[in-house]
């Protein structure tokens, strides 16, 4: 029987273990013995299962990749350092040297800078496109194009993109489709069951959800796409460590709780900020207002926890919020119980060309917020009193 999500973020990759522990085990371990000469080269050899070295595969990691599968409704997962290293992971293992690929200009800035500054490096082409536009993401195809990369919502501006309609385009191109899962969470969001090919996060948010680890989460569909991805992150080596694997597993366990919350604090503060005399726009999927809230309502199970927003003073107005909020903290990152603020112009998308920026609606005046799980009213009265 297949379980709702609040029953598989408790019991997803659970097995039984020797001693019955109920916590998944923390394999601490770099190396596995072998039985015997001959258990270690059947175990090479790939015709017995078990496990030789932690690069390769570890318990602990192994439940973890089996837990957001699950969730992900996905065939297996490959669970990685970060979001960065499984985003990159992703490209290695299906892109080469003469290959185009197609992506979302708003998405989070190292995966555009990985592409402009890295991939290029090795012959890799790309086209950057506004995906909620169907017709430009058709005309972005060329012969070569072997990958279609999408972010929905994107980061910062939240733009959100038709997840079965591109995988149509790309499927018809030969290409791959590839969903950055990281702003909804697969109790959010299911990519796969869109028609992506690949879902990708960064589990350093939502997932583990507690701002203490930097984690990433391959998740694919077919044995012949796992492959090639466990070969390249077996040999760039990016795989995540068993205690991190561990901390984000406990994470998960409290996943659709902390959704539910997440979704609910954000709509409120979403129309409070809409509301607002000194806020020029608020861009939030649960809105009306949002260009594609119905794209959103089809694709998505709430609209998850991240807010981006203007204020009528510009930059200068934003700087003062981002100063004087007394609960939300001004940091990077999102996707925690805890608020964060922060301003991706000079921080995290500072490293992106101001022209791309421009022409993905990455104001200067754009402020993110990622709304925690604290008390949404008490949230509310500290940015009202930061617009003071
Ligand atoms: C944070 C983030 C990443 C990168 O993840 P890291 O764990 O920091 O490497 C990728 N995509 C999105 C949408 C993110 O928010």
């Amino acid at each position: 029987m297949k379980h709702k999500m609040d029953t598989l973020c408790i019991h997803a990759g659970m097995t039984e273990n020797e001693h019955l522990a109920v916590a998944p085990p923390i394999y601490q371990t770099s190396t596995f013995k072998f039985r015997d000469a001959d258990h270690g080269a059947a175990l090479f050899a790939g015709k017995e299962e078990g496990y030789i070295y932690t690069r390769m595969l570890n318990p602990t990691v192994k439940a973890l990749e089996d837990a957001v599968a699950e969730l992900e409704n996905g065939h297996k997962g490959l669970g990685t350092a970060s979001g960065m290293a499984a985003i990159n992971t992703v490209f290695m293992a299906f892109v080469k040297a003469g290959d185009h690929v197609v992506c979302s200009e708003s998405v989070y800035g190292p995966t555009s800078t990985s592409l402009e500054k890295v991939l290029v490096e090795f012959g890799v082409e790309h086209s950057f496109v506004d995906t909620s536009d169907l017709e430009a993401v058709k005309n972005a195809i060329r012969p070569n194009t072997k990958m279609v990369y999408v972010e929905t919502p994107g980061n910062p501006t939240l733009v959100v993109s038709d997840i079965a309609e591109i995988a149509k385009i790309a499927h018809k191109a030969g290409a791959v489709l590839v969903v950055d899962n990281t702003f909804s969470s697969p109790v959010v969001q299911q990519p796969l069951e869109h028609g992506a090919d690949i879902v990708v996060h960064s589990m350093t948010k939502f997932l583990n959800g507690h701002a203490d680890v930097v984690a990433g989460m391959i998740v694919v569909k077919t044995e012949e796409q796992y492959k090639p991805c466990r070969y390249i992150l077996n040999h760039l080596g990016g795989i995540i460590p068993p205690f991190e694997a561990f901390l984000v597993l406990r994470g998960i366990k409290t996943l659709s709780i902390r959704m539910k919350k997440h979704n609910e604090n954000a709509q409120k503060i979403a129309e409070f900020l809409e509301a607002h005399p000194a806020v020029s726009w608020v861009k939030y999927p649960g809105l009306k207002s949002h260009p594609q809230h119905e794209i959103a309502k089809k694709q998505m199970n709430g609209y998850s926890g991240i807010i981006s927003f203007e204020l009528k003073g510009g930059l200068d107005a934003g700087k003062h919020m981002m100063n004087s909020v007394k609960i939300a903290q001004l940091a990077v990152s999102l996707g925690g119980v805890e608020s964060l603020i922060q301003h991706p112009a000079s921080m995290t998308h500072a490293g992106m060309p101001k022209e791309l920026r421009e022409q993905a609606g990455i104001t200067d005046g754009l402020v993110r917020l990622s709304v925690g799980i604290e008390d949404a009213d008490e949230l509310i009265a500290d940015l009202n009193q930061s617009m003071k």
